[in-house]
């Protein structure tokens, strides 16, 4: 799979993707990483991409033609083009979860992402091409390239193949609507903090059992309403 980022500042989001986990997987090709520079798509031959706003207020808003132009370019090349997922981060929409990353990892097809800047990006462009909005959490940030990144780094760890078997997503948090139970290494003892007991038993069952009620204690504890849903989708309730 490529992922297809129109962005102002390219450098910002390729810092963001090519280190650890996420960046072997760009750099053995198991997926890509396309970034297009809005830039190239300026209106004038001063570079610019964005104007006033109509009505009036602070800020400048990026315009339509520089967008659909950086997206035409990424259309050309896919084939099937018209069903391409193409998504904007915006604080106007609801929040990113862990459901929607494993939904878009298994997309056949590459996901363009639109990184919007200063006010954000003319709606009627937005209304023409985009077909899912996310924000990643109730707060304003200066661009989308820092949420496009997250979001790329939560799909693409989701993909076979860019984890390695003992990088499991299987136990992660939110995998089965909980969050994780508390894990331990080496020393067994550290600052007079011992090691739970059952995690040195051999027992797997035990282990197995304790974190299980360890991931429901945490997430009752530090997330009530996420243990509510767990509780209601099984019908404990
Ligand atoms: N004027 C917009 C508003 O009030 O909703 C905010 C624009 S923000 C300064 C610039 C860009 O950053 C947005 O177009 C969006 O792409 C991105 N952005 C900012 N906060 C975000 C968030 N919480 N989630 C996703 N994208 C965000």
């Amino acid at each position: 799979m490529t992922f297809h980022v129109i962005t102002l500042f390219p450098e910002l989001v390729e810092q963001c993707c090519n280190s650890s986990i996420i960046g072997r997987a760009f750099g053995n090709g198991v997926i890509n990483l396309e970034l297009i520079n809005l830039r190239d798509f300026a209106i004038n031959s001063y570079g610019s991409v964005d104007d006033y706003t109509y009505g009036g207020g602070a800020g400048m808003l990026i315009a339509c033609e520089p967008v659909y132009n950086a997206y035409q370019k990424i259309m050309e090349k896919l084939p099937g083009g018209s069903s391409v997922r193409t998504i904007y981060t915006t604080p106007q929409a609801r929040v990113f979860t862990q459901t929607d990353a494993k939904e878009l990892s298994r997309e056949n097809d590459d996901i363009i992402f639109i990184c919007g800047h200063y006010e954000g990006i003319d709606e009627r462009v937005l209304q023409k091409i985009v077909t899912d909005y996310y924000s990643i959490g109730d707060y304003v940030l200066t661009g989308g390239e820092l949420p496009v990144a997250v979001i790329i780094d939560a799909v693409a760890r989701l993909i076979p193949g860019v984890l390695n078997n003992d990088e499991s997503a299987e136990t992660e948090s939110f995998n089965d609507g909980l969050l994780e139970y508390p894990q331990y290494t080496r020393p067994k003892v550290w600052q007079e903090m011992e090691v739970p007991p059952v995690l040195l038993s051999g027992d797997h069952k035990k282990v197995g059992e304790w974190r299980h009620f360890m991931a429901k204690e945490r997430t009752k504890e530090r997330r009530p309403e996420l243990y509510t849903k767990y509780l209601e989708e099984r019908g404990i309730w």
